[in-house]
């Protein structure tokens, strides 16, 4: 039991995370593992990152709430985001996924 936990947060140290990067306007080439956060930085308008699922889809969420669907995040410690609510695609791969702390939970 022990030794399951040890290997449970070895684990979870060397999941890849998503890193963040806080930018003006949308890049042309988005680099893998990171959540892009679009806008002015106390009110962006756009969360976009590639498909967790390795299918190279690009991924743009609206944090506006003036527009819909809308999902707001959380950054923890400056590096970890969570996204809410799940992302689901229901085009290409149909992915499904939670965002938590930079970590992709799979549905
Ligand atoms: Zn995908």
């Amino acid at each position: 039991m022990k030794f399951l936990k040890i290997l449970h947060k070895l684990d979870e140290r060397f999941e890849p995370k998503y890193k963040i990067q806080y930018i003006q306007e949308l890049p042309v080439i988005l680099r893998e593992r990171v959540v892009y956060i679009v806008g002015n930085k106390q009110d962006p308008w756009l969360l976009a990152f590639k498909c967790p699922c390795g299918c190279h889809n690009i991924i743009q969420l609206n944090t506006l709430k003036s527009a819909s669907p809308c999902w707001s995040f959380t950054v923890k410690n400056k590096h970890f985001i969570s996204v809410s609510p799940s992302v689901c695609r229901n085009k290409g791969c149909r992915s499904h996924f939670f965002i938590r702390k930079g970590k992709v939970k799979w549905c």
